[in-house]
């Protein structure tokens, strides 16, 4: 089926095709990994990968789905310099080494996001690559050395900046975010990775070796500039290195948009001469409760906080897709259990479905073509994942399981199924019996009872029969014995 999406660079939902073929190449901003993912953070990932899995199943497109891992930026170099309990005790001593100690704590960190994300059911076998920033030095570096032979860089006390306003002269600056140039700070140089809209200048592909910090050897215009990368050149590098310019879809958080994904366009374009992709899918912020999540306000959860309190880590993952990417997702406990109620309605209809021990025919079934045709169609059309859950249940509300049409059960156990490789989120195992132990004093009085029963002795069985029941369990008789079963 053809996909939709809404595109922030055409600010409209547009057909997407792939350039090669029937391959979607798709990139997407991974974690920076100095500390546990937040559940803001894990949106944006759940929302890249319910788009991946929309592509292949709904699209029928091959997927090369690349997340990198951001292990160099600010915030991984001043915690590995500071140490932290929790990875020290893990992975080791902090050494004299400032890049061992800086490889130590992301490894610690990229490992707990990959134990996270696969809880709430990304299957890491999706992933063409999980590149790492370190991993990717001398390509970072050959890009930033293409700017600065293009005129659109410049060193500067052993730091290399982009020129804003040189690369003004060539293209446009804020493709995807309205940048108000009026306060511009032309000439300004800005070394952190992350700022505001308001403080628009020349931001650092390069920072400067400083005392203590991991660095690298970087030969530039003749001159050795030690020092590392900035993260907005990291994803230029590296979504180039493994997909090719121009793949064809970026995603991440709308936080992104300015100034990450914006650079991204202007580095690879000023370098290679081709922008990234014509395709930036955007997801919107999480708020809890209805606010902002702040550590401050402590309504900001991790993973496992939220396991810690009982949740199940695939009713958030529900919860996220019961409501449209695009809108703001408002997480509550609230919210959280009424996914999960939604969610085992669907379960119980699967498990009714897998009862009836209809064994697999090939019949074709309009009815369930029907249903597929129109759930698919609305994730087709930009994800839309509250309206496809809307046409199942209404199907569900009227078509019991128990009396679908016998043609219709496999057919609509399939289609089930390839909702579940979108949604991940239901067992297609025949429901256990829940066997419950019957304790020990039960059985000895019930064991006592047939023994009276055969000796019998009436009344020493009547009393036992009623002390079997003060603790819960009617005794049932059958012909060579007895069942118990719990009131
Ligand atoms: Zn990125």
């Amino acid at each position: 089926m053809q996909i939709k999406l809404y595109n922030s660079l055409n600010k409209s939902v547009d057909e997407f095709k792939p350039i090669h073929g029937n391959e979607v190449r798709m990139y997407s901003c991974g974690p920076t990994v100095y500390n546990y993912a937040h559940i803001g953070n894990m949106r944006a990932f759940l929302f890249a990968d319910l788009l991946q899995r929309t592509l292949r199943v709904v699209g029928e497109h091959d997927v090369k789905w690349v997340m990198n891992i951001t292990n160099i930026d600010d915030k991984t170099i001043r915690d590995s310099q500071k140490g932290s309990d929790a990875w020290l005790s893990d992975m080791g001593e902090q050494t004299n080494n400032p890049i061992e100690n800086l490889l130590m704590l992301t490894k610690f960190y990229e490992n707990s996001f990959v134990d996270d994300i696969n809880k709430l059911g990304i299957d890491s076998s999706h992933f063409f690559s999980m590149p790492k920033a370190t991993e990717y030095i001398p390509q970072m570096q050959e890009l930033i050395r293409a700017i600065v032979e293009k005129g659109i860089g410049y060193v500067s006390e052993g730091s290399v900046y982009f020129d804003v306003n040189e690369w003004r002269k060539r293209d446009i600056y804020g493709k995807l975010f309205k940048i108000d140039f009026d306060n511009f700070r032309a000439g300004v140089r800005i070394d952190s990775d992350q700022y505001e809209r308001e403080q628009a200048s020349d931001f650092v592909l390069w920072k400067a070796k400083k005392d203590g910090e991991p660095y690298w050897d970087f030969d530039i215009n003749g001159e050795n500039c030690p020092g590392r990368p900035g993260w907005h050149i990291e994803c230029s590098a590296m979504e180039y290195e493994l997909l090719g310019l121009p793949f064809d879809i970026h995603t991440g958080g709308v936080d992104l948009k300015f100034p990450h994904h914006e650079d991204e366009i202007a580095q690879s374009k000023a370098g290679y001469g081709i922008e990234p992709t014509a395709f930036w899918c955007h997801n919107e912020f999480l708020e809890v409760e209805g606010e902002k999540m702040s550590k401050s306000l402590g309504n900001f959860f991790t993973l496992r906080d939220l396991m810690e309190k009982g949740v199940d880590p695939i009713d958030i993952r529900f919860a996220m897709f019961s409501a449209h990417y695009a809108s703001k997702f408002n997480f509550t406990f609230d919210g959280i259990s009424a996914a999960r109620k939604a969610r085992f309605r669907i379960q119980e209809y699967i498990y009714e479905l897998l009862n009836r021990n209809i064994s697999a025919q090939d019949i074709k079934s309009e009815l369930i073509e029907k249903l597929c045709d129109s759930v698919f169609a609305e994730l087709a059309n930009d994800l839309h994942t509250p309206k496809a859950l809307a046409a199942l249940f209404s199907f569900m509300n009227n078509n019991n399981a128990k009396n679908l049409d016998e043609k219709d059960v496999i057919p609509m156990l399939n289609f089930l199924k390839q909702m579940n490789d979108i949604f991940a989120a239901w067992s297609f195992e025949p429901k256990e019996e829940i066997v419950e132990e019957i304790p020990e004093e039960v059985n000895a009085l019930a064991e006592a009872r047939w023994n009276a029963k055969q000796s019998k002795n009436w009344a020493e069985a009547d009393v036992l029969r009623q002390k079997i029941s003060d603790l819960g369990y009617t005794v049932k008789d059958k012909k060579d014995g007895y069942d118990l079963i719990k009131n």
